[in-house]
Formats: C-alpha cells, structure tokens, sequence
C-alpha cells in the first residue's frame, strides 16, 4: 500500500486499494473540515451555453457585462481580466483555439461533438503550449484514471476527420497531431474524470426563452454532459431558490459546461457518501474555480473519502445500472448490500421520490430520545455521509428483479437500515427535488449547507423535519391498516 502525500499538512493520502487509486485521511477529520481544495486542470464550456458562459472562468455571465469574442463569436468573458486571461493563455481562449472555435462552428456538428472536439482541442493546447505549467496539466490529466473503452475508439475514429480538419484551417497538423489511441484515451479521462457544472437559474430561463434545444443535459455521460465520472455529479451553488439551480421546467438539470480536477478525481464512489463537493462558479471570491469537498462528519484516521457519483435519491437498480454502464464497475457499497435485501414491501422501490416522503417505515422510532440518539449515531458513524451528485432525473433502463448485492471478501457488510434511513434524511437537501447533500457550514457546527441550492438546515429543523416524517409515516400506516380492515371479510373472524 503505497501512501503519498498529495494535501498540504498531510490530512490526505493516496493508496492503492482493490479498485485503484484512493484517497484517505491521514489524521481525524472534522465533520464540516474542508478536506480537498483544489484548482482545475480544464474547465469547458457546453457550446449550448457559451454566450452566457464565460470561458475563462465558468461564471453565468450576466447581459450587461458580457464581452463576446469578437472573432469567432463562439466564447464570452465576464469581464475584461478574463478576456485578458483567457486570450492570453493557451489553453482558454488563445489565438489557435479561437480560430479552432471558428472553424468547428462551421461544421455544424451535433453540440455533443462539438463539446467533444472542444475538450480534445482544449487537450491539444495543453500538450502543445510547451509551458511548464501547460506541461505539468497535460501530465496530471494523462495520470486521470480510465482506459479507452471500444466505444471511446468509435468515438475517436468519428471525430478524428473534423479535428484534422480543423488543424488543417491552423496550418498546424504536423505539431498538433495525435493518434487514435491518444484520443480516445483523452476521451475516457474525461468521460471517468470530469464534473458537470449545473447552469445557472438566468442561464436556464434565457435558454428557454430563445428556445434552444440543449442537449447538455445531466446524466447522459460523456462529452460535456454530467455523469461521466469518477469524479461525476453536477454541483452549483448559487444560494437558495424555490427551483434547483440549473433546473429547467421539465425539471432536467442543464448543465453550463464541465470541469477536470486531479486530485478530486480520486475520491471514489459510494451510495453514501462521507464528503460533499462545493463549487462558487459565481461567487466573488478569488479562487471561485476551485473545488472543495467538506466532511459529512468526523472520518477518523485512515477513512477512505467517499462521493456519490449518483444522486441520493436514486433506486438501488438506477444506481446499479449507473454505476455499471457509465462508470464500468459494480457498486458492492454498503448500502446497496442493505438495499438488496430489502423485499418489495419493506421499502426500497423504483420511485425515485421515494427519500421525499417515504422516509421511514418500520424501523424508526417515535420518542424524542430515541430520534435524537439515533441522530448522534447517524453523525457519528464514520461510514458514509453523503456527497454531490445531483444529477438529475435521469432514464435508466430498469431491472425488474431486484439485484442481489454482496460485499467483495474483506470489505463493510450491510449497514443498519435505520441508520440508512436517517443518514438519508439527515444529510440529503430536504428542499423540494433538490437532492443535494448537505454538509456542516464550518468544523463543529450543526448548520448543514446543501452542495446543490446552498440552503442551510439547522440541528432543529432536522429533528422537526423527523418528526414529520414518522407522522406521516404512521399515518400512510394507519391508512393502510384501514383498508386492510374494511377490505378483509368480516367473516374471517
Ligand atoms: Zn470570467
Ligand atoms: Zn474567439
Ligand atoms: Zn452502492
Ligand atoms: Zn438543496
């Protein structure tokens, strides 16, 4: 087990485990302790979204400061140092990147190939600038994990003739060339590796008042859609809101672009998460393209971090059949233990609405004291807590019998349902169809921060919210006791 530190002050390292690379503690951890905190490698933006995108630096771009490239008409800034910077630095918006823009958007490729050849042009830059800072990225994204599937190959011999093209406008195919397996290798480290970045409120209400037809839509995978990734799960965080940011009216998440990061590409998947990732595309502050992931709660030392690639509220086969086909391993979590053993009428069904108010049944309890040990337990197993993922409502194809998982020899078995449930409820945004997760505001703080709409959730309300959902729960019981009565013959007793 080789350990390397990769975190100033050691509270992280790197081991080589069963599934790969992965990250751990090195020291304990406080719940709320921000953990990872971390500069991109690549940011890109969806081309559905690059007029209110800006390039260099993700923020929604708001009509009035918006500076559009007045060559290629393919990229905005937000501002004048963003222009500066993203025409300055080779891999943004630089003068071959730009004529690239140019020459794609004459193609008149589907906005997934366009998003596609956009981050391979983007890749290009960065192994082509002859920097050492430029070197030093191409590096770190060549080290993301991911082999190249057939399917990234296909991809790869697909685009290859446009990119060619394209080099070819630049008169710089000769220094800029790459080979099939190189391509198709940069597609997969993107695929596993990057985040989609949800799109703001204004971007989506602008996109479907011109009645764009965006096709960067969450949880399609690939390209700049959310949910490729190791890393995966779309984020924003733009502060509360009665719809989640990045929403749109038919309630699929539009996402402005994606985002590369190395060392947060090696925090692993579980259905329960022990950390939540945060991003500030659009606050004000310096560093608002960097991502940070906080502890759910405390993780001792030598605790592996632990991301939802998936929304929280997803069904056990949803997430299954996520985890298989877009991320190409089977998730044997604890959880999905727990769920698979679970029969029809015990809880876990299809509904994906199911963690909005089913969120109980038989095993909670009704007296105060036990609500509020089970919640001490709930935040003080070192397990799992629940990370990002919102990435919206997806289609997956559905698995009528209930899978049966295992956990491999040596790893967790099942977890409690009960601490499941209240996991669940504790650490999952109860804002209506929101699904984020919630982490505590600062170390040693009970006020929980949803990493999707920025709501905050003290201690209190967590327990009145408990409170209610046991009410409602006894009463969805009592009903169907009642049915059951006046259904069953009287004769039968
Ligand atoms: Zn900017
Ligand atoms: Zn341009
Ligand atoms: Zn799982
Ligand atoms: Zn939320």
């Amino acid at each position: 087990m080789d350990a390397l530190t990769v975190s100033p002050g050691g509270v992280l390292e790197v081991r080589n485990v069963r599934k790969g690379r992965s990250l751990y503690t090195s020291r304990l951890v406080k719940g709320g302790e921000i953990i990872i905190d971390e500069a991109p490698l690549l940011l890109l933006v969806a081309p559905e979204m690059a007029q209110s995108t800006c390039i260099a630096c993700l923020r929604a771009v708001r009509p009035k400061e918006r500076i559009e490239c007045s060559v290629c008409f393919q990229a905005c800034f937000c501002s004048p140092s963003c222009q500066l910077v993203a025409q300055g630095t080779p891999w943004l918006h630089s003068v071959p990147l730009c004529s690239a823009y140019k020459q794609l958007a004459a193609l008149g490729l589907s906005t997934d190939d366009q998003a596609q050849l956009r981050y391979l042009l983007h890749a290009l830059a960065l192994r082509h600038a002859g920097t050492p800072e430029s070197e030093r990225r191409f590096a770190a994204l060549c080290s993301l994990v991911g082999e190249p599937t057939e399917a990234e190959h296909a991809v790869a011999g697909r685009l290859a003739p446009y990119l060619k093209a394209i080099l070819a406008g630049l008169n710089a195919v000769e220094s800029f060339s790459l080979s099939g397996e190189e391509l198709a290798m940069l597609l997969r480290k993107e695929q596993l590796n990057s985040y989609g970045v949800l799109a703001s409120q204004q971007q989506v209400a602008a996109a479907a008042a011109l009645q764009i037809g965006i096709s960067g839509v969450c949880g399609s995978g690939g390209g700049t859609t959310c949910g490729g990734g190791v890393s995966a799960g779309c984020s924003s965080n733009n502060g509360g809101a009665e719809m989640t940011p990045g929403e749109g009216e038919d309630g699929e998440r539009r996402l402005r672009g994606s985002a590369l990061y190395a060392q947060a590409s090696l925090v692993n998947h579980e259905c329960l998460p022990n950390v939540a990732r945060f991003d500030f595309f659009d606050s004000s502050r310096s560093n608002s393209t960097h991502v940070t992931f906080r502890a759910l709660h405390d993780l001792p030392p030598g605790t592996e971090l632990a991301q939802s690639y998936v929304p929280l509220h997803w069904s056990l086969a949803e997430r299954q059949a996520q985890c298989r086909d877009v991320y190409g391993f089977d998730c044997t979590c604890p959880r999905c233990q727990t769920e698979s053993q679970w029969n029809d009428d015990e809880g876990e069904d299809d509904d994906e609405s199911e963690w909005e108010t089913d969120t109980s049944d038989e095993d909670l309890e009704t007296d105060d004291a036990a609500v509020a040990a089970a919640g001490e337990a709930a935040t003080e197993q070192s397990r799992d807590a629940g990370d990002p993922g919102p990435c919206g409502d997806q289609e997956v194809e559905m698995q009528d019998a209930q899978p049966i998982v295992r956990a491999p020899p040596g790893e967790e078995g099942p977890l409690e349902p009960t601490y499941l449930r209240l996991f669940l409820l504790k650490y999952m945004c109860a804002a209506p169809g929101c699904f984020g997760t919630a982490a505590p505001v600062k170390p040693g703080s009970t006020l929980l921060e949803c990493n999707v709409c920025g709501r905050t959730r003290s201690e209190r309300e967590f327990l009145r919210e408990l409170e209610r959902s046991q009410q409602q729960q006894l009463q969805l019981q009592l009903q169907l006791q009642q049915k059951k009565s006046t259904t069953r013959p009287r004769s039968v007793r």
